[in-house]
């Protein structure tokens, strides 16, 4: 039989550590290869173990979530995402120039969703991302919910 612990060394399981109190983490900073470019991205091994000894991670992406492929286009906001929730801005892939802002803003309702879910008040976000920096469409929407972002660099 295969104990846990070789599990997790094979990578199978993820160790949600020892903590209790649920918190939503970009899902490509645990290493998953949820990025655009749909390379696998570097794990925040210090980060993971930091917040492993007081949360139970809970990984999410919320451009897959939206209902985006990988590879997917990638976009840039050219203001934030408060600008694409109350309608002043559209977001708009380069590559394709098709208008990809119902994605975005239905990743941010589905991540919220989760949050509620198993109750989260703390999400850890990368920075840079048009839906998951605090000043993305996700970070804008669990900001307005009451959930602390914290923005990952
Ligand atoms: Fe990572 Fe967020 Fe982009 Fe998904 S949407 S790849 S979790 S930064």
């Amino acid at each position: 039989m295969v104990s846990r612990k070789q599990d997790l060394s094979q990578g199978y399981l993820f160790d949600c550590g020892a903590g209790t109190e649920p918190v939503l983490v970009s899902a490509c900073l645990l290493g998953i290869p949820c990025r655009w470019h749909g390379r696998r991205p570097k794990k925040r091994e210090k980060l993971i173990e930091r917040l492993k000894k007081k949360y139970v991670i809970v990984p999410v992406c919320p451009e897959q979530l939206g209902g985006m492929p990988t590879p997917r286009t990638s976009e840039k906001l050219e203001g934030s995402g408060a600008d694409v929730l109350d309608g002043r801005l559209r977001i708009v892939a380069p590559e394709t120039r098709k208008d990809v802002t119902r994605f975005h803003v239905n990743g941010a309702k589905y991540t919220l969703e989760i949050a509620t879910i198993v109750g989260a008040r703390r999400a850890y976000l990368k920075a840079g991302s048009p839906s998951c920096d605090r000043e993305g469409v996700t970070g804008e929407v669990l900001g307005r919910s009451g959930i602390k972002v914290i923005r990952v660099g």
